[in-house]
């Protein structure tokens, strides 16, 4: 990839009208400086553990100095994270089917996880269980009368519209779906997408597939621990893996697509898997740095601004270019981290709570950096918001603020205002079924109890902002080309900013922490942490 034209392209697609008396141009260039930085080929695309990620926390916390940021952790802006990498060597998969054996082609029918649990061969049959679902408020139960034990679980990804959106997201997370499978005796899990809402195509995600995984090196933090077999099997071929059980791929997709309740069935023969793999001990960091508050007794408590700094690294070259540059995801999060310091320091404002800035490590890996930094900080217990920044991707001018939690917690009502003041409407999730509620840090410290909101720049339904979002994610989510060569609305990102900086000081400066709605279904993690 070559960045010597982003100025000129990007530039002539910066936003109009964006407000009154902010020069939100000059904001947008100083905020794409820090992008161009963090996403350029120099730094490989800031891998866990890798000279690049390296380079890119020193650079933030250099940043957050310069904003005027205590450093946040024992007089240092880095958190030491360690983690245990995996990288494959080889790995074959086998559908036996009595004395027949066929090959599943990786990653092109299947793409294999491995991990340092990953047994070098087994062997287990297959249970296709509709989405492979224990929702207990829902009354929701896939495993009901099916032989899970000593099986690998099979299911489609979504559920049932009927539940609601944000239970069906928390049981679909790996930590609460391995953990019912596991208590029912399953060795594994292989995942079918439904193609209507695969984020990524098929042969595009088998590109990247390969890469080195990691986890935490503390076992205790690990969500699949005991997990010894999970892929992600193609829709397109997923016939291959149903051959012999009577139902077929576009049985399941129907009743998935018209609501109705999935076939659930075991699957004749077996799975047949190898796996070798290296395991080396990697160390990593976050970088935080704090804006004191000036109330005597609120300022021990956190408002935290988060984004994380990790992505995926490089991979197999794609017309040449190999680098993960990550520009959107999420170098333009931890940009705005920078700015919104910059500007409370350069207006002067202070709040009675303290502000923390929080740049992570391992969101890629599994939101592990940010997992570490909710179970193991000094300021653990007195944190009593998260906004996080994860590719809210300024794509266009910014009318419209798509909020993640917006009806949780009471965090909803202050962004509203916030943004309606600059202009801004803001919306609700529209696509619950992606499960982005629980996809980035915040749902870290929502597990802790703390309220959180996450954002993505919002449009309506129909028209070309829909076309603009919907294409990014098919082309460049997770590829090489979310890099610096994309069209950006740097002015619109600036503007994203203001909003963000005001809501951080009015939570910051409220007479009471915000709180889940007491209809909220993550207020269950704030009870029980009481
Ligand atoms: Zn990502």
């Amino acid at each position: 990839m070559k960045n010597t034209i982003i100025a000129i392209s990007l530039f002539s697609f910066a936003a109009s009208g964006a407000g009154k008396g902010s020069d939100w141009d000059a904001a947008g260039k100083a905020w794409w400086k820090h992008v161009s930085y963090l996403a350029s080929d120099k730094l490989k695309g800031r891998n866990v553990g890798s000279p690049g990620f390296d380079l890119a926390a020193e650079y933030v916390a250099k940043q957050f100095e310069k904003a005027g940021l205590k450093p946040a952790i024992d007089k240092s802006y880095f958190q030491q994270v360690d983690f245990v990498e995996t990288s494959l060597v080889s790995t074959s998969l086998m559908l036996v089917r009595g004395d027949r054996t066929v090959q599943a082609p990786i990653p092109e029918e299947a793409q294999t996880r491995f991990s340092p649990n990953s047994p070098e061969e087994m062997e287990a049959p297959v249970v296709f269980a509709g989405y492979g679902l224990t929702i207990p408020e829902a009354k929701h139960n896939d495993l009901d009368g099916l032989p899970v034990k000593g099986a690998i679980i099979a299911y489609l990804t979504g559920g049932p519209d009927k539940i609601d959106g944000n239970l069906r997201s928390h049981y679909s997370s790996i930590q609460q779906r391995w953990k019912a499978l596991k208590a029912a005796g399953a060795v594994g899990i292989i995942s079918i997408a439904n193609p209507k809402t695969m984020e990524i195509p098929w042969a595009r995600q088998s590109l990247s597939w390969g890469m080195p995984r990691m986890e935490l090196a503390d076992p205790a933090l690990n969500a699949a621990g005991g997990l010894l077999f999970s892929a992600a099997w193609d829709p397109a071929k997923a016939n291959d893996l149903f051959a012999g059980s009577g139902h077929s791929i576009e049985e399941v997709l129907e009743a998935a697509n018209k609501q109705e309740p999935l076939p659930h069935f075991a699957i004749p023969g077996k799975i047949r898997a190898t796996v070798r793999v290296s395991i080396r001990r990697v160390v990593s960091k976050n970088v935080a740095g704090i804006r004191t508050g000036t109330d005597a007794s609120l300022k021990s408590e956190y408002v935290i601004l988060s984004a994380h700094l990790d992505h995926l690294g490089e991979g197999k070259p794609v017309n040449g270019d190999g680098i993960y540059n990550g520009a959107m995801d999420d170098a333009s999060g931890v940009a705005s981290l920078i700015e919104i310091a910059k500007a409370l320091e350069d207006s002067k404002i202070s709040t009675k709570r303290s502000i923390m800035f929080l740049a992570v490590t391992g969101e890629e890996k599994g939101e592990l950096g940010s997992t570490y930094f909710a179970g193991h900080s000094p300021v653990q217990g007195r944190i009593v918001a998260d906004l996080n920044m994860d590719m809210y991707l300024p794509l266009f001018p910014l009318k419209w603020l798509e909020v993640q939690g917006l009806n949780e917690s009471t965090l909803g009502k202050d962004i509203t205002e916030v943004a309606q003041a600059a202009g801004v409407q803001v919306q609700a999730d529209k696509e619950p079924n992606r499960n982005r509620f629980i996809r980035s840090d915040q749902y870290s410290f929502i597990k802790k109890g703390v309220a959180a909101l996450a954002f993505k720049f919002g449009y309506i339904p129909g028209g070309p902002e829909e076309k603009l979002f919907k294409d990014w994610y098919s082309n460049r989510y997770h590829g090489v080309t979310d890099d610096l060569e994309q069209p950006v609305d740097a002015a619109a990102a600036a503007q994203f900013n203001g909003i963000l900086k005001n809501l951080a000081v009015r939570v910051a400066n409220a007479d009471h922490a915000p709180t889940w709605q007491p209809n909220s279904f993550f207020r269950r993690f704030a009870t029980k942490s009481e």
